[in-house]
């Protein structure tokens, strides 16, 4: 177990400890998402995502339950626990985008920027100086 934040070893579990995962791999971007299916997917007004390519995040334990919160879109979370995983859609080819919250160190993972900010709730105060976008960037 490293604190090196250059350390691309990330391993992650669900609040039941059922889905375990570990990536292999240093994401390609990390980033907030203030949309409306994010909110209500992962019950919190931001959500932090790390966008791996689906080969460098490797599932063990029990997999992922799956729900397709929109017709091109599935959302992976723990099918015991109900703790929220990941997301995915053609949009973003190639990608599966990690929710941080089940990550078990977050140190290297520091968010480059805020996505789909018209939709930031207006009492959520944004301190930071990362780029914020309408839309994904
Ligand atoms: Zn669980
Ligand atoms: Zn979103």
């Amino acid at each position: 177990m490293s604190s090196d934040p250059a350390d691309p070893q990330v391993t992650g579990h669900c609040l039941c400890g059922k889905v375990r995962y570990r990536a292999t791999a240093t994401p390609i971007w990390v980033a907030y998402c203030h949309c409306p299916s994010c909110r209500r997917a992962t019950g919190s007004v931001i959500a932090p995502y790390a966008g791996y390519r689906p080969q460098d995040l490797v599932f063990e334990g029990e997999a992922p339950a799956r729900y397709a919160s929109s017709p091109d879109a599935v959302r992976q979370f723990c099918g015991t626990c109900g703790t929220p995983i990941s997301y995915e859609s053609p949009r973003w080819p190639d990608q599966i985008h990690l929710l941080l919250g089940s990550v078990d160190h977050l140190e290297g993972l520091k968010p480059q920027g805020h996505a789909y900010c018209e939709y930031q709730v207006p009492w959520f105060e944004v301190a930071d100086k990362l780029p914020r976008g309408r839309g994904s960037p």
